[in-house]
């Protein structure tokens, strides 16, 4: 309950990719059960505040396998009767699996707007994927009901940064920007640019 009226429970804390800006890895924690998760819905509900779950994980085996078991939580938990977010990584057909287990927003980060940056920095996984799973999230969810994460500070120019935000917008989702932070597990591995150090 650290987010203002909703539940906001990490499902794996483990990920089998190694985003440069990322802690996950390198933390290598546990992964939550059903009943784990349930456990603490309760307790948020307990409080009387609680008006939305938030789901969010990292990647224990595959994106598939873990939207599938974020799909099962999700099918679990509607009987709390609030709106469901869902943020997992993304593949073709994640829209349909979430949508039908109950989802009402879902959120999957782009991290970066600049697609070069987006290779350094986030090997292994398909920038193109993520956007086509967004894109076709408004369609599924409804505009602004998708999101995406932007790390403002890996690099990127301020016109790559504004013309991304404004694709995103135009598509109908929402791009949550968030400052770039130097996680002490993180360092030597990604350069930050802060403000001040781009002349903002
Ligand atoms: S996919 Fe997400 S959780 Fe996994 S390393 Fe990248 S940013 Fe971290």
């Amino acid at each position: 309950m650290h987010c203002p009226k909703q539940a906001y429970i990490t499902v794996s804390e483990r990920c089998i990719y190694d985003c440069r800006f990322c802690a996950v890895p390198k933390l290598k924690g546990g992964v939550k059960s059903l009943e784990t998760i349930r456990q603490m819905v309760e307790k948020a509900r307990m409080t009387g505040n609680l008006r939305a779950i938030s789901l969010t994980s990292g990647v224990e085996i595959s994106p598939e396998h873990e939207a599938q078991r974020v799909s099962q939580i999700v099918r679990d938990l509607s009987s709390f009767g609030v709106p469901i977010g869902v943020s997992v990584s993304p593949f073709p057909g994640v829209n349909q699996m979430l949508k039908s287990a109950g989802a009402d927003e879902v959120k999957y980060n782009l991290e970066t707007v600049d697609r070069g940056i987006f290779q350094q920095v986030c090997p292994g996984i398909s920038f193109q994927e993520i956007w086509d799973a967004l894109q076709e999230a408004v369609d599924i969810f409804g505009r602004n009901r998708v999101f995406s994460n932007v790390i403002v500070g890996l690099g990127e120019s301020d016109r790559t940064l504004r013309e991304g935000i404004d694709e995103l917008a135009e598509l109908g989702v929402l791009p949550v920007l968030r400052a770039a932070f130097p996680h002490p597990l993180r360092l030597g591995d990604v350069e930050i640019f802060g403000h001040l150090q781009r002349g903002y």
